[in-house]
């Protein structure tokens, strides 16, 4: 039986003082023995606070982002042994919103994700289809072919240590979230691909508008291991319900 896993993504939310807040009353409402793993990701300035904040909860935290590139004359860039200096355990690579608005490759998306693992961070790796490739028929070649991009670079033995994120990008702060049949049905693809690596075991979440009245159905497919939470992860009261879900 693989973990659940609920991750809040705040992308670029937040200021030193509602983080306080925020931060607070998660500890206050998670069961450490709840059984599903649990993380944010805030804005890398914040990362020294989830680290002074979080340390020893059962609350992990993580980047949104990380360079390609291990050190040198990158300006804007953060490495991913400097997220782990500030406690990451995780690391969102391959965003829809960094492939949007940052261009970024599956190629790329590959190097971060090594350039994670090789520093000891687990790479979320996000997928995930258009409106325009889903009406087109096109979803299982792009979210293959971002996989396979990852899957072909890490080594064998790494394929495992990874979690991937299927978020179709038309489901992504809309309000409209895949149904859980179309969400498993792309999972179930992801699983077969990462099976076909020996890394079968691997944490599929699933990412859009994900929301507690939503949530308990989704993770409640074979093959969705739990959430990658947007707008939710920056209300408490949210983003619980949606751990409690996932047990
Ligand atoms: C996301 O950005 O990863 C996301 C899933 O956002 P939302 O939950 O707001 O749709």
């Amino acid at each position: 039986m693989r973990r659940k896993l609920v991750v809040g993504n705040w992308k670029m939310n937040g200021s030193l003082a509602a983080n306080a807040v925020l931060l607070e009353a998660l500890q206050a409402g998670l069961d450490a023995d709840s059984g599903v793993d649990s993380a944010v990701c805030p804005p890398a300035p914040f990362l020294a606070q989830c680290q002074a904040m979080l340390a020893g909860s059962p609350l992990a935290w993580g980047a949104q982002d990380v360079s390609a590139n291990a050190a040198g004359a990158f300006t804007g860039e953060m490495a991913a042994a400097m997220l782990a200096d500030f406690g990451c355990k995780y690391v969102i690579v391959g965003h829809s919103e960094r492939r949007a608005c940052h261009g970024e490759s599956s190629e790329l998306v590959a190097k971060k994700a090594l350039a994670a693992l090789a520093a000891g961070l687990t790479p979320i790796v996000c997928v995930g289809e258009t409106l325009a490739e889903r009406d087109a028929g096109q979803t299982f070649a792009v979210v293959g072919e971002q996989l396979g991009a990852v899957l072909g670079l890490v080594p064998a033995a790494d394929a495992a240590r990874i979690v991937v994120a299927y978020e179709p990008v038309w489901a992504i702060g809309t309000g409209k979230t895949a149904t859980p049949a179309m969400a498993q049905e792309v999972h179930a693809q992801l699983r077969a691909q990462l099976t076909d690596k020996n890394a079968g075991g691997v944490q599929i979440l699933y990412g859009g508008s994900m929301k507690p009245d939503n949530a308990g159905e989704l993770m409640a497919q074979a093959d969705i291991d739990g959430g990658l939470i947007g707008g939710a992860a920056l209300k408490a009261a949210d983003f619980l319900a949606i751990i409690a879900a996932a047990r």
